[in-house]
């Protein structure tokens, strides 16, 4: 593992390793090649990421005009770009057909009419409700048409002359159960038969996201999925399989370093409440961090964000650890990252990292307000520069954002090598 401080005008800064991405990809081709990926570009739009997984010949799934600008940008083909906000705007259905962009998810009869007015060569994948998704906390928040009226949805398709070419479902990676991809596929099973009544060919089954990015559960959704795609859409029916993979590719990629900016000390009986006093009088200590809800930790507001700090700074073994919480830099009481952890004793200058940083925190939420993001750095190891350059992967964005780390090295300030250079 590689370590690298960077302290650029004290604000927090994200390390991003390419190489993790490049071998992200090649597990997916281990474990799931007959799957196409499709990028989920809301993820994280860091223009590097999007240019190595152009260069790796992945498609994308865009949620706005300014995303499908974004990858045709570096040479990504209409072809390889899904266009999938389930609430679209006619002016961006029109740039989409402008600039060639057909394939769509449409998941109502409203949507299904804006396509038609203003997108004559749509080819539409039905979105279609998964168990994940219909009722829950959020289920007003989540899309997809039901089953039963997807008949609806097809009969209008029918007189709007909308070419519909295939279902999309999404599983989020919250579900942890594998009943939900077995209704899922024998749902969109039912959808393609259905679909044929009315005359239509369709062609793609579009698997959503939702993968987490550890080999593991890749793994597990290929064990729940692979026989279920063999009896519904079997090899030689001209179904082709996507999916919309977001933070699996990104996740592991990105590492936040934030600085302790504040410290406080609190009496330890205070949290002890209602617990007989100990007799211990170690202290609980409070760190207040240059980076928080309203910065990259953004998604600790809407989800459970479980963020694990590591302390940066070299300390003995047998250190004593205090119990710690940590808050980001508003004074405000929603803005803490960790509510509770075992630390040795920090001080004001000192690093925490936070690794798996990669999806979370650059979702859209941050961008509404005045958050400046922090810098990026840019790394590779030799050894995954190596194996990228025998895969024949070269990308001009990489090679003048980049530098190598080749052991452990710390950068001191002024070093820049961030993307805004
Ligand atoms: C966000 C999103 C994804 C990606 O989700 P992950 O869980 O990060 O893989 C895929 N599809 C849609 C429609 C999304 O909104």
């Amino acid at each position: 593992m590689f370590w690298l401080i960077c302290e650029v005008k004290g604000s927090s800064s994200y390390l991003f390793d390419l190489g993790k991405i490049v071998k992200k990809h090649s597990q997916w081709q281990n474990v799931v090649a007959q799957i196409k990926p499709f990028y989920t570009v809301k993820c994280n739009s860091t223009p590097a990421v999007l240019e190595i997984l152009a260069a790796l010949g992945t498609g994308f799934a865009c949620s706005s005009k300014t995303e499908m600008a974004l990858v045709q940008e570096l040479g990504v083909s209409p072809e390889n770009i899904i266009y999938i906000s389930p609430c679209k705007q006619v002016s961006q259905i029109k740039y989409a057909a402008k600039v060639g962009v057909n394939m769509m998810t449409c998941d109502s009869e409203v949507e299904l009419k804006k396509i038609a007015r203003n997108h004559p060569n749509a080819k539409v994948l039905l979105h279609i409700a998964t168990e994940d998704n219909i009722g829950g906390e959020e289920g007003n928040m989540k899309f997809g048409t039901t089953l039963k009226n997807c008949r609806h949805v097809l009969e209008c398709a029918k007189e709007l002359d909308v070419q519909i070419i295939g279902v999309k479902f999404h599983i989020s990676s919250a579900c942890k159960e594998s009943q939900v991809y077995v209704h899922a596929l024998s749902d969109a099973r039912c959808v393609f038969d259905m679909a044929q009544e009315f005359g239509f060919t369709m062609n793609v089954l579009d698997i959503g996201g939702g993968f987490t990015g550890t080999e593991l559960q890749l793994e597990e959704v290929n064990h729940i999925i692979s026989p279920l795609l063999d009896v519904y859409f079997p090899e030689g029916s001209g179904i082709k399989i996507i999916s919309e993979p977001g933070s699996y590719y990104v996740s592991s990629a990105f590492t936040l370093a934030v600085n302790i900016i504040a410290k406080k000390v609190v009496e330890n009986d205070k949290f002890s409440s209602g617990v007989e006093k100990t007799g211990s009088d170690e202290p609980v200590f409070v760190y207040y961090m240059n980076d928080g809800v309203y910065g990259s930790f953004a998604s600790k507001l809407s989800e459970d964000l479980n963020a694990i700090p590591e302390v940066h700074k070299k300390y003995k073994e047998d250190e004593p650890l205090f119990t710690s919480s940590l808050w980001g830099p508003s004074c405000d009481e929603l803005d803490q990252i960790v509510e509770n952890c075992l630390l040795p004793e920090l001080n004001v200058g000192d690093w925490l990292i936070f690794d798996n940083m990669g999806a979370d925190s650059f979702h859209e939420p941050s961008a509404f307000n005045d958050f400046q993001r922090p810098a990026i750095y840019y790394m590779m190891s030799f050894n995954d520069w190596y194996e990228m350059q025998d895969a024949g992967i070269t990308s001009d964005t990489m090679m003048k954002n980049f530098f190598f780390v080749p052991s452990c090295i710390q950068l001191s300030q002024g070093e820049s090598f961030s993307t805004e250079a």
